[in-house]
């Protein structure tokens, strides 16, 4: 692996700071006192400017009206943008929007690519991705109760989803439904279908508080149900019964930009911990820094960042060169690792900052309830540990089912 930074990536990355510092870092107090919602007009307008740089929706190519970036400078990119909660939105590649995005890239047909990914990478639209049910277990999503059966010219939607981030004002669903219940293999029975806002029969339940907070617009987690809904056979994505490997498929790059988002929240974070060790005064001419237990904190944090993030650009550069498929282990060692990461890192810089640490002064407390989150979405750390570890002992001749 070549270590340098390429000439674009340290192009973009200036590009991307100094937007992140006049454009968005001073939003920050407003949305830390008053939530997302009442930014959006003024986020809108900071969309406006954000596409000015070119690298609004910069991980789709510029064929499809995105910045063109390969998923290892978009890493790149995506550790700048995290260093806010908002810049992700601002320069729409926020998820669910980005994995979306890259599932109709890939597999959408000329008229979904037309109809809703154009509009998804200008920013006109949003959408969201209903997998996880409240009855079924999703961290094994094999077990689910949505079915979709086909009647005459169209799927017939039945079922619970809850989770559905972003579902507040969205124009579109992604629905993973069973199509095959009766398949051999369960990773052949479900399949992804559109299905656009508005179908009757779809309809969002409301938006489930998460940690206390209820969200709205883009900052929300639905309850939805599906009552026989119906969209056309065409609304099907991808492959009759390939469900399952889109999900894979839309995780795998999905795990690099939220481990990449991660790295940047961390950065932050250590940037707070340290301003304030190195000012806050204990005693005339005694600062938190001067003490080694701080110290300790610091320097820990900056080892596990710089870890975490040369781990995750390699699980990059192997996507790029042999696929997702590929590098699963290196997927999932990333996503339990920098979720890990994230949450010591995040608990250090608040414990460092005492009582300051949990008001809305700084990010850190919004970071703490909402990135908490990180351990469990995506497939919780226990799956992936098995995951990973399941794959060594295969390795010593043991199978572990
Ligand atoms: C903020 C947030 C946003 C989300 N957004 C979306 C979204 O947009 N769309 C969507 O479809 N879903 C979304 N989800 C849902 C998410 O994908 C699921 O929560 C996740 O897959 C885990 O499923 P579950 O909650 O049903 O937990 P369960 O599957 O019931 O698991 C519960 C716990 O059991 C443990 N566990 C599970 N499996 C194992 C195992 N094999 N070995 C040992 N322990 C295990 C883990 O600790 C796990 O946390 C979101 C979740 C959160 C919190």
């Amino acid at each position: 692996m070549d270590f340098s930074e390429s000439e674009k990536v340290t192009h973009v990355r200036a590009i991307v700071r100094a937007f992140m510092e006049k454009e968005v870092l001073p939003l920050e107090p407003a949305l830390l006192r008053d939530g997302f919602v009442s930014l959006l007009p003024v986020l809108s307008e900071k969309r406006e400017r954000a596409r000015e740089t070119g690298l609004f929706a910069a991980h789709v190519p510029a064929r499809f009206g995105g910045g063109g970036l390969s998923l290892l400078e978009f890493a790149h990119m995506s550790e700048e943008l995290g260093r806010s909660p908002i810049g992700h939105y601002v320069f729409n590649v926020q998820a669910p929007d980005v994995g979306n995005m890259e599932l109709l890239m890939e597999h959408g047909t000329d008229e979904q690519k037309e109809t809703w990914l154009r509009p998804l990478v200008k920013g006109t639209i949003r959408s969201c991705f209903t997998m996880t049910e409240p009855e079924f277990a999703g961290s094994n999503p094999v077990h689910m109760g949505t079915t979709a059966r086909k009647d005459g010219g169209d799927w017939v939607l039945r079922g619970h989803k809850w989770f559905a981030s972003s579902a507040e004002g969205a124009a579109f669903a992604i629905c993973m439904a069973v199509t095959a219940p009766g398949a051999e293999d369960p990773y052949g029975r479900a399949s992804m279908i559109l299905v656009p806002a508005g179908t009757p029969g779809f309809e969002i339940i409301g938006n489930i508080p998460v940690m206390g907070d209820r969200g709205g617009d883009w900052a929300s987690h639905a309850e939805v149900s599906y009552q026989n809904c119906r969209v056309p056979l065409a609304n099907l994505i991808g492959r009759e019964g390939a469900g399952f490997a889109l999900a894979q498929e839309r995780l795998g790059p999905g795990r690099i930009h939220h481990c990449m988002r991660w790295i940047g929240v961390c950065e932050r974070a250590l940037d707070i911990m340290c301003r304030h060790a190195a000012t806050r005064e204990l005693a005339p001419g005694k600062f938190l820094g001067g003490k080694q237990i701080v110290q300790e904190a610091i320097a820990t944090s900056r080892a596990e960042i710089h870890g975490a993030r040369l781990m995750v650009l390699h699980a990059a550069w192997k996507i790029e060169r042999e696929g997702a498929r590929a590098a699963g282990e290196e997927i999932s060692v990333i996503k339990f690792t920098v979720a890990r990461t994230l949450q010591r890192v995040l608990d250090r810089a608040i414990q460092a900052l005492g009582a300051l640490g949990l008001t809305s002064d700084t990010p850190l407390a919004y970071w703490y309830a909402h990135e908490r989150a990180a351990r469990i979405y995506d497939g919780p750390d226990e799956v992936h540990l098995s995951l990973v570890a399941r794959r060594i002992l295969r390795r010593y001749g043991l199978q572990v089912s």
